[in-house]
């Protein structure tokens, strides 16, 4: 074996790092629950590795955009209660009531297929209203809210439905302050005094993402449900963040360098020659392009860790691969390359990634690709 081993490109994940910040999440949570939002296969950590950190970490509940993902969970054994929200005309409801996973119905058409699907199932179908209360997305309007209300409770007389839910999303978590929130809330409690009204009794109130857990505690309810702050990901701007616990980032994402050479000055780097080097130096090849999840817009901005140096993108990123410019420092092929990790010894933050690439931590996580090998530790 090669005296310097690094694997060609890996995503190094910090399962504590997971439970840690849950429990962090939990400790400034004011409700009682906490659902952790492991949707797009865990933000791209995995999803069933994460769904076990999470629950170790004190998580009583997990959620799943779509319903693939909650059957995974179960598939792998999870037995926690799983909330999946993302479901269009045609879905199969009666297996997701089968398979005990918790539904959301955002309006009366939606409500109807579930109800189907229970008498189907032969067992009532576990659901969580959605309000719209600002963010114009999925959910009940206000104007009609009464008419889902009011369906619910008729289904849950017949004994089709149990709702334990309601909740909403809010727009603009990550802006403390921002007039929409208090009114996005006003909007929750009226939404939640009717459904009282008719004789609803939703014991799961909840609307907190990360940044409102983090931000706005007369948001939590009696459930918060975070999602990019699991991942060691603070949503909110650095300037708001004053008095707020630390988190871990749990991702770090390495390589090994493939090639070094030494080029001249006037060589024009990496497709349409965007970068032309003003002196000779020495160029490194990095094993990771767009295909893995390294940003193009990234290019000739984003900056890589190898040894103690930072290294900025020079040229474009390929799809599979992007170049360096080391100088005349002593890197070498099969030299680690870190892209992005919690910080620790000086490396970028997949926050930096974001920036450089015009983008938020959310789209870097998630964008890393199925074909860079996940490793736990
Ligand atoms: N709840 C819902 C409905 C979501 O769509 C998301 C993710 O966007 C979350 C919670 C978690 O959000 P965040 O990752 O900002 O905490």
């Amino acid at each position: 074996p090669h005296p310097k081993q690094h694997p060609q490109r890996v995503a190094i994940i910090d399962l504590d790092a997971i439970s840690q910040n849950v429990a962090t999440l939990r400790s400034v949570a004011r409700s009682g629950e906490l659902m952790t939002v492991v949707k797009a296969d865990g933000y791209a950590h995995g999803l069933v590795p994460v769904a076990q950190a999470a629950l170790a970490g004190g998580a009583t509940r997990l959620g799943t955009a779509v319903l693939e993902e909650a059957f995974a969970l179960r598939d792998a054994g999870v037995t926690a209660p799983i909330f999946s929200w993302l479901a269009s005309p045609g879905t199969d409801y009666a297996a997701a009531i089968k398979r005990d996973i918790e539904l959301a119905a955002y309006g009366t058409d939606q409500l109807a297929e579930i109800v189907q699907a229970a008498e189907a199932a032969g067992s009532p179908a576990v659901v969580h209203l959605k309000a719209d209360t600002g963010m114009w997305r999925g959910g009940a309007a206000p104007a009609d809210w009464p008419e889902l209300v009011a369906a619910a409770r008729r289904a849950e007389a017949d004994g089709l439905i149990r709702v334990v839910g309601l909740w909403s999303h809010l727009a603009c978590a990550d802006e403390p302050g921002h007039p929409s929130l208090a009114a996005q809330l006003r909007v929750f409690e009226e939404a939640s005094d009717l459904a009282r009204a008719a004789g609803l009794r939703p014991t799961l109130r909840h609307i907190a993402n990360s940044a409102a857990t983090l931000s706005l505690p007369e948001s939590h309810f009696d459930m918060v449900r975070p999602g990019i702050a699991t991942y060691g990901i603070n949503p909110i701007p650095v300037e708001h963040r004053t008095g707020m616990p630390r988190l871990r980032p749990a991702m770090t994402l390495a390589g090994a360098i493939v090639q070094t050479k030494r080029a001249p000055a006037g060589s024009g780097v990496s497709y349409g020659h965007t970068e032309i080097l003003p002196q000779e130096t020495t160029l490194a090849v990095v094993p990771l392009g767009y295909a893995d999840g390294v940003f193009r817009s990234a290019s000739g901005i984003g900056q890589v860790q190898v040894g103690g140096g930072r290294y900025r993108v020079t040229g474009r990123v390929c799809m599979d691969q992007f170049i360096i410019d080391v100088g005349d420092d002593a890197v070498a092929a099969g030299d680690r390359v870190v892209l992005f990790g919690p910080g620790d010894d000086g490396e970028p933050s997949a926050d930096d990634w974001a920036d450089a690439a015009g983008t938020i931590p959310y789209e870097v996580l998630t964008r890393i690709a199925a074909r860079v090998p996940r490793v736990y530790r």
